[in-house]
């Protein structure tokens, strides 16, 4: 173990906002990870550091389009037209409670649609938030 006491003073914030989504002020106090949990059991499904747009379009109402989610399964891929056409998704459900929680989208066959590709999308109305 190498105990090296490197004192350098100035924190250099290396994040670079380049979305523009509209963070609402939540609680304040306590800026810890802000976690999506299963409504049904809780166990955490993603990270909000994931999440790419927060104002999608599930199939029962809103939902959050993420690049990444945890603690998920990834259902057999079937193609399915949506509203922006035909895309091969996969549902994806809680690996613990196996609630049905939102979508992969596998393949999007429109061109303006390519972006989607390996993306995950939660449906609000299946998930929580959790230590906001
Ligand atoms: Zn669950």
């Amino acid at each position: 173990m190498s105990s090296s006491s490197s004192s350098i003073s100035g924190s250099s914030r290396s994040s670079s906002s380049s979305s523009d989504e509209t963070v609402v002020p939540l609680l304040s106090g306590g800026a810890g990870a802000r976690l999506y949990s299963c409504a049904n059991c809780r166990s955490n499904v993603a990270d909000h550091s994931d999440v790419i747009s927060t104002a999608f379009q599930g199939r029962n109402g809103r939902a959050y389009l993420l690049g990444g989610v945890d603690n998920v399964v990834v259902g057999p891929r079937e193609d399915r037209h949506l509203m922006t056409g035909l895309h091969a998704v996969a549902d994806i459900s809680c690996a613990h409670c196996h609630e049905l929680l939102g979508w992969k989208y596998e393949r999007a066959y429109e061109h303006s649609q390519k972006y989607k590709e390996g993306k995950f999308v939660l449906e609000r109305s299946k998930i929580m938030k959790d230590c906001w």
